[in-house]
């Protein structure tokens, strides 16, 4: 993802929660994911290492990572 501007990415997006595991946003102007080029619905960053998450449907996911940390692309199917 180098050639991803990742604080410009996530400015364009809708923080939804945060806890001191992960970092949630919504991508509610239909940001292109920088992995696969579809947008995307939500963006979770891992704070912890390692850390869970709890999905509540079936997703299609990206992953990358930024300053070390997990970030996820989910894509509801
Ligand atoms: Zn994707």
């Amino acid at each position: 993802m180098e050639d991803v501007d990742f604080d410009e990415l996530v400015a364009s997006l809708t923080l939804r929660e945060e806890n001191q595991s992960v970092k949630s946003y919504q991508n509610t102007v239909a940001v292109a994911c920088p992995a696969c080029g579809e947008p995307f619905d939500d963006l979770v960053v891992c704070q912890e290492n390692p850390t869970s998450l709890d999905l509540t449907m079936q997703l299609d996911l990206c992953v990358g990572t930024v300053d070390d940390q997990a970030v996820i692309f989910t894509h509801k199917q």
